[in-house]
């Protein structure tokens, strides 16, 4: 196991009738600002259990944070901060309104020239404003993570600090049963995909973050369909089970003392900033090309994931990579996500277009060994043509 340090200050909130519970984890004395998205949390009851919470505070509010949130959405909020002195920020919503708060955070009190440098420059920060989450979608990890991904102009970029990690979420699994079945499909696949950055390593002999990762990725594989078929999509234990694997995929904790890959996401974010696809479908796309392209240097945690995650305990050790490759293409499949470009009609000449992305974007030295560069990436590309 390699050395390391781990934190993880997020008080969680689990449970039905949990939002409850922000009436005393925010200050009494705060202005809080309640940032949001789209409008979903007016039409499932969760905007109103925030309101009722919220009864005796004084609290503002602002809305409009899109999908994959835009700098110039997140910078109209510092007006109001500004004006009503707001000390407290509240993201009700998915991930992109809890990393987009987190970005305000930062930029409301950032002292250097251009915010956007906090997420280009990776720009220090010395202050945040303090952030509770309401997570309304089990997916990223962001409400107790430190990590935030912001889109300006077709650049998807991330940045990461403990000063933007919220002190509380709230994750009430019942608030997710309004999620349509690509929204949920898009969370269970994130959450997997996850967990392989941080598992499908090189082996470290780290076992208790293995097994906690073989067990999330089999609760995932277990769960997952259950969202969405019509017998079980009701199920507040399905629901329970996906939205606690969601968080503990990407809490810190499975990835402390051992090797990171991500690289499937940076690949995957020129995805979605080029072609707007959903974060989870370039990630369905990808990883089942990297898995192909990287079988020798990930090739014992390969077999390792055949084995225990699927239970594939026949033929050689690259018969059961094979399988267990086909086995992850298959539930990706069953999750109603694409696993080819050619599903979401990218086609081989633009791959040029995203290499040269990757190239502005300084991903030229992905994986855990830092040996992904323009040329593995235009492989791993091609795989997943
Ligand atoms: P999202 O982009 O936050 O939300 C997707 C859609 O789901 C929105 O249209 C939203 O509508 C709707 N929605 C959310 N909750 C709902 C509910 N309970 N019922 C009905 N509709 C609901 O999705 P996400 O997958 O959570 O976040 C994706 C973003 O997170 C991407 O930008 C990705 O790159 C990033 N990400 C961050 C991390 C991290 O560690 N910080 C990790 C991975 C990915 P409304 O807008 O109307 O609410
Ligand atoms: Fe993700």
């Amino acid at each position: 196991m390699l050395n390391f340090s781990f934190q993880n200050t997020t008080k969680i909130h689990f449970g039905e009738g949990q939002i409850s519970a922000i009436t005393k984890a925010i200050p009494q004395d705060a202005n809080v600002l309640v940032i949001y998205g789209g409008g979903s949390i007016k039409s499932n009851g969760v905007y109103q259990q925030v309101t009722t919470a919220l009864a005796d505070h004084n609290w503002f509010e602002f809305s409009g944070i899109e999908p994959n949130p835009n700098y110039d959405t997140l910078m109209k909020s510092l007006e109001i901060i500004k004006e009503q002195k707001i000390d407290f920020l509240l993201a009700v919503g998915g991930g992109s309104v809890v990393d987009g708060v987190k970005f305000i955070a930062a930029a409301a009190k950032f002292e250097g020239q251009d915010p956007w440098d906090i997420v280009a420059k990776h720009a220090p920060i010395a202050d945040a404003l303090p952030i509770g989450a309401v997570l309304t979608l089990p997916a990223t990890g962001s409400e107790s993570n430190i990590g935030s991904v912001i889109t300006r102009d077709g650049n998807k970029l991330s940045f990461g600090h403990p000063l933007v990690r919220p002190q509380f979420a709230v994750l009430d699994p019942a608030v997710t049963l309004s999620l349509s079945d690509r929204q949920i499909s898009n969370g269970v696949v994130d959450a997997f995909v996850h967990i392989m950055e941080q598992y499908l390593t090189y082996d470290v002999n780290g076992k208790v973050q293995d097994r906690f990762s073989e067990g999330l990725l089999q609760t995932l594989v277990e769960e997952g369909p259950k969202a969405l078929v019509a017998e079980t999509n009701q199920d507040l234990d399905v629901r329970a089970n996906i939205m606690w694997s969601a968080t503990m995929a990407l809490n810190g904790l499975i990835g402390a003392g051992v090797p990171q890959d991500w690289a499937t996401h940076m690949i995957g974010h020129e995805l979605t900033a080029s072609h707007g696809i959903d974060h989870a479908r370039t990630l369905s796309i990808v990883l089942p090309a990297i898995m192909k392209v990287r079988r020798t240097q990930k090739h014992t945690k390969l077999v390792q994931f055949a084995e225990r995650v699927w239970g594939i305990t026949n033929g050689t050790d690259e018969q059961k990579i094979d399988q267990a490759i086909a086995a992850t293409e298959d539930f990706f499949t069953q999750m109603q996500v694409p696993v080819r470009l050619s599903q979401v009609d990218i086609e081989a000449p633009f791959i040029d277009t995203l290499v040269n992305a990757l190239e502005k974007h300084g991903m030229t030295t992905l994986g855990e060994h830092g040996d992904i560069d323009l040329t593995e990436s235009r492989k791993i590309l091609t795989a997943a043509l």
